[in-house]
């Protein structure tokens, strides 16, 4: 326990009424009515009230009634029974250090009514991070990446880092970060999936990364971030798709349910989920184009969902009562190069969607080394930027696949989010670097 506070303030029960108690926190609100006053401290488990009477010690009160609001104190006092103030408890502080004083005014209020503007808040995302309902999104996310780990590691996975900084893109697009590595041009790497395949021919047979993402979109949406995160998985000896589909059901299974048990941050966000019901609808690509054209949009065939495309399909399968579907059976030409083909313009290529967002993409890759050769000439990509990928699929690469499924897409969704860039601390999009 840290020296300077034995209890956080929703710790504290009725065994330490009456006994001395240190808390430590940032000023919330001072409300000071002359010859009493109250200060909210809050501290990461919630608010507590320190109460003082003037007459009991001048000093102590004009000390707190005069400090600003989010300046960081320790109390230590007398933890006394009060039916009216918070918790069922008071603070009689006798001694008070002022750790950090906060200027005034605050660039962004904690506890203010008024509601600030999403810009206003990120610009300071520091304070917008001391408001529970921000915190609670974070609290919520440590979950379910826990849940991630517990899962993964029953069905045999190990966790693997990978290089950020590599030679050629790793998604064969156009929208990646260039970087000067020394004499060379180096790319920040937009997934590990060069990566992550290349250890299919390893043995290690069951991999995932907790992976960033760069990707140099440069379209400004709601659900896009320059800089994002994912749990990116490859397994071996599969028998097709269907095996990594029934991991990724299993796995958003384990992580919804364990959004479901945070029932503390749930509240604070006014949120009620539900578990969804395994397995997931699949629907083929071919009847996601006729369920469209039935509802006058015109989607051609082997083009890849748009958003508005995918926000219509959310509505149809909603109706049918799915929130969760995979889309199966992609046209080649809409999925990368390392795809599976399937019956020539087929691929073993699927996204999986939740209230009509995409939220992970996966497939069967290639594993023979002159097809995926093939596919990347095919993608107007260069074989030769891929040498050192490639050479891992000619001495022995086993059947494999595996998908990449967005946390920041997920959380949103989860939570009933609006804008992605809620779901992740520090956002990069377009126009933002700092904070
Ligand atoms: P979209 O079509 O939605 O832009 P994508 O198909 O380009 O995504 P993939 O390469 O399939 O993305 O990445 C796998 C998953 O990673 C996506 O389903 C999504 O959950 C997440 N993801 C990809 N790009 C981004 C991004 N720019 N911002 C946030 N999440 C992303
Ligand atoms: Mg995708």
């Amino acid at each position: 326990m840290e020296s300077l506070r034995t209890h956080y303030s929703i710790d504290v029960t009725s065994k330490e009424y009456g006994k001395t108690i240190s808390v430590a926190g940032w000023v919330e609100d001072i409300r000071n009515i002359g010859s009493i006053a109250f200060i909210i401290l809050r501290d990461r488990k919630g608010t507590l009230q320190i109460t003082i009477l003037k007459k009991e010690d001048i000093k102590i009160f004009e000390e707190l009634v005069n400090i600003s609001r989010e300046s960081v104190i320790s109390v230590e006092g007398l933890c006394k029974k009060s039916d009216k103030a918070r918790n069922g408890y008071e603070v009689i502080p006798h001694k008070v250090n002022i750790l950090s004083t906060a200027e005034t005014p605050l660039p962004l209020g904690v506890v203010d009514k008024i509601e600030s503007e999403l810009e206003t808040r990120l610009d300071n995302r520091f304070i917008d991070l001391r408001k529970q309902e921000i915190q609670a999104i974070f609290k919520i996310r440590n979950e379910i990446i826990a849940a991630v780990h517990e899962y993964l590691k029953k069905e045999n996975f190990i966790e693997v880092h990978t290089p950020n900084i590599i030679a050629s893109s790793s998604e064969g697009g156009t929208d990646v970060f260039k970087l000067k590595y020394f004499e060379k041009e180096a790319f920040l790497a937009q997934s590990p999936q060069l990566y992550k395949q290349m250890l299919m021919s390893t043995g290690l047979d069951r991999v995932y990364e907790i992976a960033w993402y760069f990707r140099a979109e440069e379209h400004n949406t709601r659900r896009h971030l320059n800089e994002s995160t994912a749990v990116d998985l490859e397994m071996a000896f599969i028998k097709d798709e269907e095996d990594v589909m029934k991991i990724l059901e299993n796995l958003v299974f384990s992580m919804w349910k364990r959004a479901c048990d945070c029932k503390e941050e749930l509240d604070v966000l006014k949120q009620k989920i539900e578990v969804p019901k395994l397995p997931f609808k699949r629907v083929k690509y071919d009847e996601v184009i006729d369920k469209l054209n039935n509802n006058d949009c015109d989607l051609k065939w082997g083009a890849d969902l748009g958003s508005e495309e995918e926000k219509l399909l959310g509505k149809i399968m909603k109706k049918e009562g799915h929130e969760f579907y995979f889309i199966t059976k992609y046209p080649i030409e809409a999925k990368p190069f390392y795809t599976m083909p399937q019956e020539s313009k087929y691929s073993r290529g699927f996204d999986l969607e939740c209230k009509g967002v995409e939220i992970a993409s996966g497939s069967q890759r290639i594993h023979d080394v002159e097809l995926l050769t093939d596919r990347i000439k095919a993608c107007n990509l260069n074989p030769n930027d891929f040498k050192s990928y490639l050479k891992a699929f000619r001495f022995g690469m086993p059947p494999h696949g595996g998908f990449g499924f967005g946390i920041e897409r997920f959380l949103m969704n989860l939570l009933d989010i609006r804008n992605i860039r809620e779901c992740i601390l520090f956002p990069r999009d377009r126009t933002r670097l700092t904070p």
